[in-house]
């Protein structure tokens, strides 16, 4: 054995109390580190010949790399949608790495049915009903990618093809339609075969990001009966708008398409009963989405797929090999899944879950949606920032007053950003430039609220009128 690493191998225990102390280090101090970091890294160095050792290596780490990262897992990060870990989350991750089970096949550990279990958890979570299965993948793109490959399976299905193995070209063109889309979908397509400009972009309600039935109706009628997939949305990133679910479901009576539900993070709405209705109809998805690193606090990279079809999905992601077996009526996750090998993932929200329950998560949703509205007032009261849109669950998206050019705006994040107190990115809205600030971490307080608003106040302020 290489001597630094039998040195390592000798002790273990210490070497990971001086890593835990580190990290509890890293936790306590997460909301005085600036909350965005910064890219720059030095000069590259070459690969060691002879390596340091884990105490050493971490040293260097905390000298060279650790000062540039951002402190996304804290309370002010409100970039994209960014969910931190809760401390049983974290010890759930930790554990995960320490077995370092491999969660493909069922018959050399309980690792599976504990997959199993954590599913079944976030299904009743969410309310889905118990006509889903699931699975854990690494986010919601690669969720939206398994929905949709399951989707084209059933358009296959019906064409009397497979087209696991046919081909997508066997299925020709695939309408599939969508009001607000996340860009995620797009890359699913492209991935999928079957085409980011397939993808026709439905209108949406007046003012409003979700679709227009009506017009999902028209667009399914025009058709002329060929099947198609339907994307249907439940929290939009701009505006957290949600689809009328039930009222896309039931078009499924007149027309035959796939439903897909995108539920990344607003699927969570389900968890604050003033908000639930938002998502009354997702039980009645053909495949969902959700993303579990935003809402649900475990660390990257982890999210949940479910749907009602198992058996097409495991004629899609099924890995026949010898020594794998034949998947039977439950099959093993290397059936179900892009990943033939993989991580348990699911030990973080089972910890997350078994530590803290649906009331826990409850309140992490509601304080959450709660600190939005405040911002959301705040933004209203201060001079020089308007709203774009009500805040309807968690996000708030709002632009300059006056001139709210794509360079004032980008300057305004920028100046938010070198302030350090809070991070928040841009987007476009309704053709205008505009920044987002999202709420989706365990660890925001009114406090925090207060300090983000004064950020931005002050950064408003420090905009030059044109530029
Ligand atoms: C974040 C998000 C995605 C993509 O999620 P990743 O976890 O980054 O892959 C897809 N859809 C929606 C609505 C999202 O918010």
């Amino acid at each position: 054995m290489d001597l630094t690493l039998a040195a390592d191998a000798d002790r273990i225990p210490a070497l990971l109390d001086t890593v835990r102390d580190h990290a509890g280090r890293v936790l306590a101090g997460l909301a005085d580190r600036p909350a965005a970091g910064s890219p720059r890294q030095g000069p590259a160095r070459p690969l060691p010949e002879h390596g340091i050792g884990t105490e050493r290596a971490l040293a260097e780490f905390a000298a060279r790399w650790e000062p540039g990262f951002s402190a996304s897992a804290g309370p002010r990060y409100l970039g994209f949608v960014t969910g931190g870990a809760t401390p049983a989350a974290v010890a759930g991750d930790w554990l995960a790495t320490a077995h370092d089970q491999n969660v493909a096949a069922t018959h050399d550990s309980s690792a599976t049915d504990l997959e199993r279990e954590t599913l079944r958890w976030l299904g009743e979570l969410l309310d889905l009903g118990t006509a889903h299965s699931g699975a854990f993948v690494t986010g919601a793109t690669m969720s939206n990618l398994v929905g949709l490959a399951i989707g084209r399976e059933w358009l296959g299905e019906r064409a009397g093809i497979s087209v696991a193995e046919d081909g997508a070209a066997a299925l020709g063109p695939v309408p599939i339609l969508s009001g607000a889309a996340h860009s995620s979908v797009f890359k699913a397509l492209a991935m999928l075969g079957l085409g980011r400009k397939n993808l026709r972009t439905i209108p949406t309600l007046d003012g409003r990001e979700a679709v227009d039935p009506d017009r999902l109706a028209e667009a399914l009628d025009a058709l002329d009966g060929r099947p198609a997939i339907v994307v249907a949305n439940a929290g939009t990133v701009n505006t957290v708008d949600f689809d009328d679910l039930r009222a896309v479901a039931a078009l499924r009576e007149r027309y035959p398409f796939w439903l897909h539900v995108d539920g990344a993070f607003g699927a969570f709405a389900a968890l604050s009963p003033a908000h639930e209705h938002l998502v009354a109809g997702l039980a009645e998805a053909d495949s969902v989405c959700v993303d579990l690193h935003k809402w649900l606090n475990v660390p990257y990279d982890s999210a949940a797929q479910f749907t009602r079809r198992k058996d097409l999905q495991l004629r899609v992601f099924q890995n026949a090999a010898a020594y794998l077996g034949v998947p039977a009526d439950d099959p093993a996750f290397v059936h179900l899944t892009p990943e033939n090998s993989r991580r348990l993932r699911a030990l973080p929200a089972w910890f997350a879950l078994a530590a803290y329950g649906r009331q826990g998560h409850r309140e992490i949703v509601e304080r959450d949606i709660a600190l939005a509205r405040r911002l959301g007032q705040r933004i209203e009261e201060l001079p020089g920032l308007r709203l774009l849109a009500p805040v309807r669950l968690n996000v708030v998206c709002f632009t300059l007053a006056e001139n709210p050019t794509p360079e004032r705006v980008n300057a305004l994040a920028e100046v938010i950003a070198a302030d350090g107190r809070a991070f928040l990115t841009p987007t476009e809205y309704d053709g205008t430039r505009a920044l987002r600030a999202a709420f989706s971490n365990w660890r925001t307080t009114e406090a925090d609220v207060e300090r983000i608003a004064e950020a931005i106040a002050d950064a408003a302020r420090a905009v030059p009128p044109s530029r």
